[in-house]
């Protein structure tokens, strides 16, 4: 742990050295240390997990008591004394304080923002656990009697009653107020009278009976019998299956096993709102709690799901990246669904990988994760290769109906119109004329990616960004998509003044646009950010894509996840080219990705799918292995190339970002660093194997108005590489340049923009 250091202290300890109690104290500030306090002998001894609240600079924060100690490195005297102690009870057990411990110590991230990332917003801003949870009630015999009786002189008692008399459940504040405003005062006197009860565990199991298991395939049966032989230590599995090999029947029969011990169950999953599928499934096999915790919930609702988890009350908690941090009474098992997915690297702030996280998590409690994929990362592939990852393969689609044929649309050859050439055009007109489902897939939202001027070519920029401006013909406006910044049409170009602008190439609103044309009749979903942002908007699409209402699917890559389609023919994908000349060194992993999944969505159930590849390089290797279905030919390649480059999995890697708003200011600041940074490797043998690359500025420049640059620091093995971004970030830290930009060191990063 670092050395402790206490901020600007005024006020003197005046107490007996016998009593001095120093607390360790976790704060949210971004420093990277603990802070010290003294304990004041009228208050009790707290344990490590406990809120308090202390005094720091001028203002007054909400800590959390990480250690305890009789020593302080500071001048005890001058200690400031804990305020006030919040709870009696440790929110957090000691095993995972060491847990985040270990996290903030390995992204080297201030502790309190680490620790904090455990906690609920509720209990982080100071409140108490019991305030906030919701009360419910139940009708009592004794009411359901009274309430026979019919209306006494109190009516809105009454009311009440004859709410819970025709619900027959617990019900809390938000069907209560419907009786009145003043539900308050009528609940108080009927609880006094035991007419109704207080209920203190709202949730309980779902009614009704829980849907059997399937029987297993050999594939099946041989991952979970691997799986569950092994409930009780720590290991890695890479479930490696097709889409739609049945996946989550494996997690679904093993997690049953570890709820048979009597173990929680945490199911890590890419975004929730693109898969209430899974959701579902869960609730129709289990009649046990199962919480989810997602983005759409209100502070309330996770605290008390958090709380749940913490307790033991629920048996299976389903969340995205951040729920890894959610403390759990028995944790049994972890699994992670579309394990590959970049949405569990945070990007931003704390920079942390919940695949990463969750592994060292796993061990330390000494119990299974489990990680599922069609599309493996080559991190974790690499990691079954070398055999730190047990791996488990399902070959075979667990029901009729293989793999869609993928075939490649050479766009040289291809007459084409609006983005879409002939054979695919054909295809959609076949489908619809069979009663059957079509998806067009476009990674770009929008009307079109580009504006231009006729006369000199000219592309409309962001002021902002060195990016082009999307046109958006619904809205009427261009819009970055890096920034936001919207614009109107441009009445003539701001190069050469010509006055005939025109868009470029295609976005999702251009491809509905043009299917109608061709497919007048069709009735079509376009699902992408700008559809699907009212609440309840995705949902409802997605409803009727699933249900077959929708005969031509059109949309971004929110179509590619996890979703079931029964009726759903043929995919076309239009436009994928660019991810093949990307300078990000994931891009193939991604194209790979991206159009396994997207295609992995056609033909389920009874019939055999396809999928039509649009591209202009019919022949590229990269292509070719795609339209194979081949990921383990895919991998090697790939890995191969990781391997001359130099990149991960075959070093580990870091990342100085530094922007500023000054063109020169990022650079500068690089430039003092990358010095610095080289005198640190040449004094200290220990981390001769680091390499530093100079520093460049990143591959967008300018972003939202500031200029951003970038230095990348490779080594082969782990641990010189931590020992010198231990001591490069407090050199940073401590420069007075910092100040002048902003900065962020991200350990792992998953890509070098
Ligand atoms: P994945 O998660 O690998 O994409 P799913 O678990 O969604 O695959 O399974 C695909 C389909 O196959 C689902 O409809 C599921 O109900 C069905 N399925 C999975 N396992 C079996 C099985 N053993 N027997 C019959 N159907 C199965
Ligand atoms: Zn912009």
């Amino acid at each position: 742990m670092v050395d402790s250091v206490s901020d600007k202290l005024s006020e003197s300890a005046d107490i007996r050295a016998d009593h001095l109690t120093i607390m360790k104290v976790a704060l949210p500030v971004p420093v990277r240390s603990l802070f010290d306090y003294s304990l004041p002998s009228a208050l009790p001894v707290p344990r490590p997990g406990c809120r308090v609240r202390v005094g720091f600079g001028s203002r007054v924060l909400t800590g959390l008591v990480i250690d305890i100690s009789d020593s302080t490195s500071l001048d005890m005297k001058k200690l400031k004394f804990v305020e006030e102690i919040l709870d009696s009870e440790p929110l957090l057990q000691p095993r995972h304080l060491e847990f985040l411990s270990w996290v903030a110590d390995y992204y080297l991230h201030p502790p309190g923002d680490v620790y904090f990332s455990a906690l609920p917003k509720f209990l982080r801003a100071g409140k108490s656990l019991k305030a906030t949870e919701t009360p419910y009630w139940r009708i009592s015999d004794a009411g359901n009697e009274v309430f026979l009786q019919g209306p006494g002189r109190a009516p809105v008692q009454h009311r009440l009653l004859e709410i819970f008399s025709e619900k027959q459940q617990a019900l809390g504040p938000e069907s209560l107020k419907l009786a009145s405003s003043n539900w308050r005062a009528a609940i108080a006197a009927l609880e006094k009278k035991g007419l109704v009860e207080r209920v203190e565990n709202n949730l309980s199991a779902e009614e009704g009976a829980a849907l059997p298991a399937l029987k297993a395939t050999k594939d099946q049966q041989q991952a979970i019998d691997s799986i569950t032989a092994s409930l009780v230590k720590f290991n890695c599995f890479l479930l490696f299956g097709i889409t739609g090999s049945g996946k989550t029947e494996v997690y679904l029969q093993c997690i049953s096993d570890v709820l048979a011990n009597k173990r929680q169950a945490l199911v890590l999953v890419p975004e929730i709102s693109l898969t209430p599928q899974l959701v579902g499934r869960f609730r129709e096999r289990f009649k046990v709690v199962i919480d989810v915790l997602h983005s759409g919930m209100s502070d309330r609702q996770r605290m008390q799901a958090w709380n749940r988890a913490r307790l033991g009350v629920s048996s299976i908690l389903i969340g995205t990246r951040s729920a890894v941090f959610v403390p759990l009474a028995r944790p049994g098992i972890i699994i992670l669904d579309e394990e590959h997915d970049a949405s569990f690297k945070q990007q931003d702030g704390f920079r942390y990988h919940a695949r990463d996280v969750a592994i060292k998590r796993a061990s330390m409690e000494a119990i299974p994760v489990v990680m599922g994929s069609a599309t493996p990362s080559l991190e974790s592939w690499h990691n079954a290769k070398q055999g730190k990852f047990k791996l488990l393969t399902l070959e075979q689609r667990a029901t009729a109906g293989g793999l869609p044929d993928i075939y490649l649309l050479d766009l040289e050859k291809q007459p084409i119109e609006s983005g879409i050439s002939i054979p695919l055009r054909e295809g959609v007109r076949k489908c619809c004329k069979q009663g059957e489902q079509s998806l067009l897939f476009i990674n770009r939202r929008g009307f079109a990616p580009a504006v231009c001027c006729k006369e000199c070519n000219a592309l409309i920029q962001c002021s902002r960004c060195d990016a082009r401006m999307t046109w958006h013909q619904k809205q009427g406006r261009l819009v970055c998509h890096h920034c936001g910044k919207t614009n109107r049409w441009p009445e003539c170009c701001p190069d050469c003044g010509g006055d005939e602008m025109v868009t470029i190439g295609q976005g999702t609103e251009n491809i509905h646009q043009a299917i109608q044309q061709m497919v007048p009749d069709a009735s079509i979903e376009r699902i992408d950010r700008d559809t699907t942002r009212l609440k309840g908007e995705l949902e409802e699409r997605l409803q009727r894509a699933q249900s077959g209402e929708a005969e031509v699917l059109v949309g971004t890559q929110m179509l590619s996840k996890g979703h079931d389609f029964p009726n759903l023919k043929l995919v076309g994908i239009l436009d994928s080219d660019q991810l093949l000349f990307s300078s990000d060194f994931r891009a193939n992993e991604r194209l790979f990705q991206l159009i396994t999944q997207v295609a992995g969505r056609a033909g389920r159930a009874d019939k055999r799918g396809m999928a039509l590849l649009q591209t202009r390089f019919p022949d590229s290797p990269w292509m070719q292995v795609i339209a194979k279905h081949d990921y383990r030919e895919f991998a090697e390649m790939a890995l191969q190339e990781r391997k001359l480059a130099e990149y991960p999995p075959f070093t580990h890697i870091a990342l100085l970002r530094a922007e500023a708003l000054e063109q020169s200011e990022a650079m500068k600041f690089l430039e003092q660093m990358y010095k610095q940074a080289k005198d640190l490797i040449a004094t200290n043998p220990q981390m001769k194997p680091v390499s530093l690359s100079e520093p460049i500025p990143s591959a967008m420049e300018k972003r939202a108005g500031r200029y951003r640059a970038q230095l990348l620091v490779q080594a082969s093995t782990r641990s010189p590489l931590h020992a010198f971004l231990n001591h490069w970030r407090s050199t940073i830290e401590s420069a007075r340049q910092s100040r002048k930009v902003r900065w962020s060191l991200d350990v792992d990063p998953i890509d070098l923009y």
